[in-house]
Parts: C-alpha cells; sequence; structure tokens
C-alpha cells in the first residue's frame, strides 16, 4: 500500500472512501467501555453489536484482528507524519477531521441545518448519544478519534472553523455554580444543562455516597 500511494497525490483519488475504508476496518477492532450512569456498570461494546446501518461491503461477519488493526493505525500514521507527501498529510488529516466533526454535527447539531447549533432537552442529549452508538458514523469517529494526535489538526475541518469563529464572538462561559462572575467554566454537563469550572463539576457529579 505505501508504494502505492507515492504513485498517486491525493487529488486525482478519492481520499474520502480511501480513509473510509482504513477506518471501518479499524473500527471492526475497537472496544469501548461504556458506564451506564444509572446502574453503574460497566460494559464492553463493539460496532458489530451496536450499528445497524453498516454498509454490507464492511463485512462485520468477518473480524479484524488487532495486529492488522495496529499495522494500519501505523500506515495512517506515516501518511500523517509526512512520510509520504505533504499533500498526503494534509489529506489524511483533513478527512480525520471531518469525520470527527460528524459525530459533534450528530449529537449537537440540528441535522437539517448546520448553520443552527440547537440546544438539546436532557433526555434528547442523553437519546442522541444512546441513538448515535447505533450509527457506523459514530464508530467511524471513534477511529478518527484514536488516529488524531493533535488537536490543531480539527482545523482542517470547515464545521470546527465555522464553530470556533462563532465561539470567539461569544464570551467565555463562566461557572453558573461560582456565580461570581468571574470564574471561567471548563466544562459544560449536558445532563445538568449547565457550565461548571473543574473543581465544581468534580463537586457536583461526585457519587452520592462520596458527597
Ligand atoms: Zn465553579
Ligand atoms: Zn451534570
Amino acid at each position: 500500500m505505501s508504494t502505492l500511494l507515492k504513485h498517486f497525490k491525493p487529488n486525482t483519488f478519492d481520499c474520502s472512501q480511501f480513509m473510509h475504508n482504513i477506518l471501518a476496518t479499524i473500527a471492526k477492532a475497537i472496544v469501548l467501555q461504556i458506564k451506564d450512569k444509572i446502574t453503574r456498570k460497566i460494559s464492553s461494546q463493539k460496532m458489530e453489536t451496536h450499528a445497524s446501518d453498516v454498509p454490507q461491503y464492511w463485512r462485520i461477519d468477518r473480524q479484524i484482528n488487532a495486529e492488522t488493526a495496529h499495522l494500519l493505525v501505523k500506515f495512517v500514521e506515516d501518511i500523517t507524519s509526512s512520510k509520504f507527501t505533504e499533500n498526503w498529510a494534509n489529506a489524511v488529516k483533513t478527512e480525520l477531521a471531518n469525520t470527527i466533526m460528524q459525530l459533534a454535527h450528530f449529537v449537537t447539531l440540528n441535522s437539517s441545518s448546520s448553520s443552527n447549533l440547537i440546544e438539546p432537552s436532557v433526555a434528547d442529549a442523553v437519546s442522541r448519544t444512546a441513538q448515535s452508538l447505533k450509527t457506523s458514523q459514530f464508530w467511524l469517529s471513534v477511529a478518527s478519534l484514536a488516529l488524531i494526535s493533535d488537536p490543531k489538526w480539527l482545523e482542517f475541518a470547515p464545521l470546527w472553523r465555522t464553530l470556533k469563529a462563532r465561539r470567539s464572538q461569544e464570551p467565555d462561559p463562566l461557572c453558573e455554580n461560582h456565580d461570581d462572575g468571574q470564574t471561567l467554566a471548563h466544562f459544560r454537563c449536558e445532563v445538568c444543562l449547565t457550565n461548571l469550572c473543574r473543581e465544581c463539576f468534580t463537586i457536583l457529579h461526585l457519587n452520592k455516597t462520596k458527597k
């Protein structure tokens, strides 16, 4: 595969489909540890048991071993570290960034319009997150997250740049629990629907037994 890359330029090649196939293969090997907030049970989840819209050509019935997945991860790392050409590195970083941003789109944005940021309700946020596990897109995004080694790569995604530009026009969110008009929030809890600083986030989300 490496010799092939030297003979192709990313612009003469469907880079999106190329990365899609690599990510799909890596996604098959991913095991997520998911914690149920209510029962507090941790379970291992795989794409094959969750996603219901996996295209047939992904051959979900065929397992992929960890060794093959690692070879693919190494291959992507070689491309992004400019081992081939800078064009290839940038094309692949763009694909990874776009795939991650599709997940953000799925969870927080109104699917009918990318320019409308819709604040989801608690039930909506929870159900959308649970719903997203059932999509192959979610698993592709997780595979991309595993491959991105610098948050700066997100700059390659147009959606990231749009959201960032919008964010920079808004004042920095403050911690709603401190409520002192100056402590900055570091997190937004989609369940409590509050912006919180690191300290308040930890304290307000402790187990009942530890409070
Ligand atoms: Zn606070
Ligand atoms: Zn919360």
